[in-house]
C-alpha cells in the first residue's frame, strides 16, 4: 500500500467521470491500494475540488456533460494552484488522444477505454513514483550540487534537467513532461540508437503492453518544437525499424 510504503499521508486522487459504474470500479481499486479518492461527474465541480482539496493526481475523462475533460485539463494547467497536479486522461477513442496530444494540454498520461483497472492502478503508482523522485531531486542541496554538471548541451539545444527547461539557440521551448523525458534520454545517449521499447520502458516506466507508436507520436511533436525543419530532422534521427538516435554532430 502506498501509505505504508512511504510512511506519509495517503495520496489523494480526484476522479472526474460521469459514468458511475466506472467511478465505482476505479474508486474501489484505488482505495484498496491505500489511496484516498474524491470523485465528481462535473467538470466545473472538478475545478473547484482541485483548488480546494489539492489532490495529488487527477484522473480525468474527456466525455463529460457541459464542460468536457479537455477544457478541464486546460483550466487546471492555467490555474496557479492546480498547474502542477499530474493529470491522467481517460478517453473512449484513440482519435481523441491524438487530439489531446495535438493540443499539448500537458496531461501526464492517458488511457483508452475500455482499460484494465490493474493497468490504471499500475500507472497511478508509476506516476507517483516518478513525481516523488522529481520532488527529491529538486531539493535545494541537489539543485545546488547538480545544476551545473547536469546541463546537457548539444548543437543549438540545451537541456536543464533541474529546471525542466529546454532552449534552442537560447530561446526557451515549452515541452510536455513526456517530451522532456524523451529528449533528456536521447541527449544523454547521443550517438547511440535507442529502441522504441527502451524509450517506452524508461519514459513511460511501467511494464504494460502499450503501443510503441506512442513513442513515434511524441517524437513527432518533439521534433516540431526543437527542429528547424521537422521533416528533415537534424537532431533526432529515425533509425528505421529500430528506434531513434540523437545526432552527435
Ligand atoms: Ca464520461
Amino acid at each position: 500500500m502506498d501509505s505504508k510504503e512511504t510512511g506519509s499521508a495517503p495520496k489523494r486522487i480526484l476522479v472526474v467521470e460521469d459514468e458511475e459504474d466506472i467511478v465505482r470500479l476505479i474508486t474501489f481499486h484505488l482505495e484498496k491500494e491505500g489511496y484516498r479518492v474524491l470523485s465528481t461527474g462535473s467538470g466545473r465541480e472538478a475545478l473547484q475540488l482541485a483548488r480546494q482539496q489539492s489532490p495529488n493526481l487527477v484522473i480525468l475523462d474527456i466525455m463529460l456533460p457541459e464542460m468536457d475533460g479537455l477544457e478541464v485539463c486546460r483550466r487546471l494547467r492555467a490555474g496557479k494552484d492546480t498547474e502542477s497536479i499530474p493529470i491522467m486522461i481517460l478517453s473512449a477513442k484513440k482519435e481523441e488522444l491524438d487530439r489531446v496530444l495535438g493540443l499539448e494540454l500537458g496531461a501526464d498520461d492517458y488511457m483508452v477505454k475500455p482499460f484494465s483497472v490493474r493497468e490504471l492502478v499500475a500507472r497511478v503508482r508509476a506516476t507517483f513514483r516518478r513525481f516523488d523522485r522529481e520532488e527529491n531531486n529538486t531539493s535545494k542541496e541537489a539543485r545546488e550540487t547538480e545544476l551545473k554538471e547536469k546541463v546537457l548541451s548539444l548543437g543549438c539545444i540545451t537541456l536543464y534537467p533541474e529546471r525542466h527547461q529546454v532552449t534552442v539557440n537560447g530561446e526557451q521551448r515549452t515541452l510536455t513532461h513526456k517530451e522532456f523525458l524523451l529528449l533528456e534520454l536521447l541527449m544523454q545517449n547521443a550517438g547511440k540508437v535507442l529502441t522504441r521499447d527502451l524509450l517506452l520502458d524508461k519514459v513511460w516506466g511501467y511494464e504494460v503492453e502499450i503501443d510503441t507508436r506512442t513513442v513515434d507520436v511524441h517524437i513527432r511533436y518533439l521534433r516540431q518544437k526543437i527542429e528547424s525543419d521537422p521533416t528533415f530532422p537534424r537532431y533526432i534521427e529515425t533509425v528505421r525499424g529500430v528506434g531513434y538516435k540523437f545526432a552527435k554532430e
